[in-house]
């Protein structure tokens, strides 16, 4: 009878401790999936950076224009997913203000603006802006640039300076069809540099005095005081319908977007920004927990659910 009871007992015992190391399992398996949320979240906890979810419904309520980058925001590993594009229309018949803003070459930007469900595009980070009238393609440039003669001069240097250093390097496949900058293909076409090469080649181009913006697949480099905030500021101020900055809102998801970061108070990244954001000054508000072009679609079901439709 002792034998049995002890035998119980023994059992019971360890019942417990399966259950025991059952549960710690599975709040082991909750910690890594909210360290991945954390992760994806853009280290959300340790920024000024928060999910974008219900409680961002107030400050986007007055908002009727969108600006978005091209690259890995709206597009998704060098795809325009049908949804990303369906989205876009979505937000163009929704009656917002869309707007590219991208670093993209003019002749991509050429294609864009007569094709896409947009209002206007800035293209080779803010040297010029693209919009129709009356089926004809209007063009604004951006005050600090410099002549065609002399850019062509600094461009055909600067490419030499870097081809001597990196004997290897690709200029982007659009460079063709840019008119401003010099595309450095670190990831489009070629197999991704490391870091610090691209460190090296940034320095390289500004010793050179080019302006020099990482995105996710270029270096681009350019002659001209200008970026993406003073392009689209321009063309706010000389073409807009929506003259305040204060109702447009900002989507991307690299360095070179940044300066859009740092003005718009309405400013998202989707969630692939993660990987910059320890280097940012001036994060996005808020993050989507999707990456690249599903983030983009998360971003205008927000926008969807903040008008109620
Ligand atoms: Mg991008």
């Amino acid at each position: 009878m002792v034998g049995m009871s002890r035998f119980l007992l023994w059992c019971w015992g360890r019942t417990l401790s399966t259950a025991f190391i059952l549960k710690r399992c599975l709040s082991w398996v909750w910690v890594f999936k909210e360290c991945q949320l954390i992760f994806q979240g853009g280290f959300y906890i340790t920024s000024n950076t928060s999910i974008l979810d219900e409680n961002a419904f107030n400050a986007f309520k007055n908002i009727q224009g969108i600006c978005f980058d091209v690259d890995d925001t709206l597009s998704t590993e060098g795809k325009l997913t049908h949804e990303a594009y369906a989205a876009l229309w979505r937000l163009y018949r929704a009656g917002y203000q869309v707007v590219a803003v991208t670093g993209r070459a003019s002749g991509w930007c050429d294609h864009m603006v007569r094709f896409w469900p947009v209002h206007a595009v800035l293209g080779e980070n803010g040297a010029f802006s693209f919009w129709m009238k009356r089926g004809v393609r209007q063009t604004l440039l951006t005050p600090g640039g410099i002549s065609q003669e002399q850019l062509l001069t600094q461009k055909l240097q600067l490419m030499k300076s870097v081809q001597e250093v990196f004997s290897e390097v690709l200029w982007a496949s659009d460079q063709p069809y840019r008119t401003h900058d010099l595309a450095i293909d670190i990831g489009e076409g070629v197999p991704r540099w490391d870091s610090q090469d691209i460190e090296r080649l940034m320095e390289l181009c500004q010793q050179k005095g080019a302006v020099v913006r990482l995105s996710s697949i270029h270096v681009n480099a350019w002659f001209g005081d200008y970026d993406k905030w003073k392009g689209f500021q321009f063309w706010l101020e000389q073409e807009a319908e929506q003259k305040k900055v204060d109702t447009w809102a900002y989507i991307g998801d690299s360095p070179n977007d940044e300066p859009m970061f740092k003005r718009f108070h309405c400013s998202v990244g989707v969630a692939n920004v993660a990987a910059y954001l320890p280097s940012f000054k001036y994060p996005p508000q808020w993050i989507t927990r999707k990456k690249s072009g599903s983030g983009f679609v998360e971003f205008v079901d927000f926008l969807e659910k903040v008008r109620g439709i």
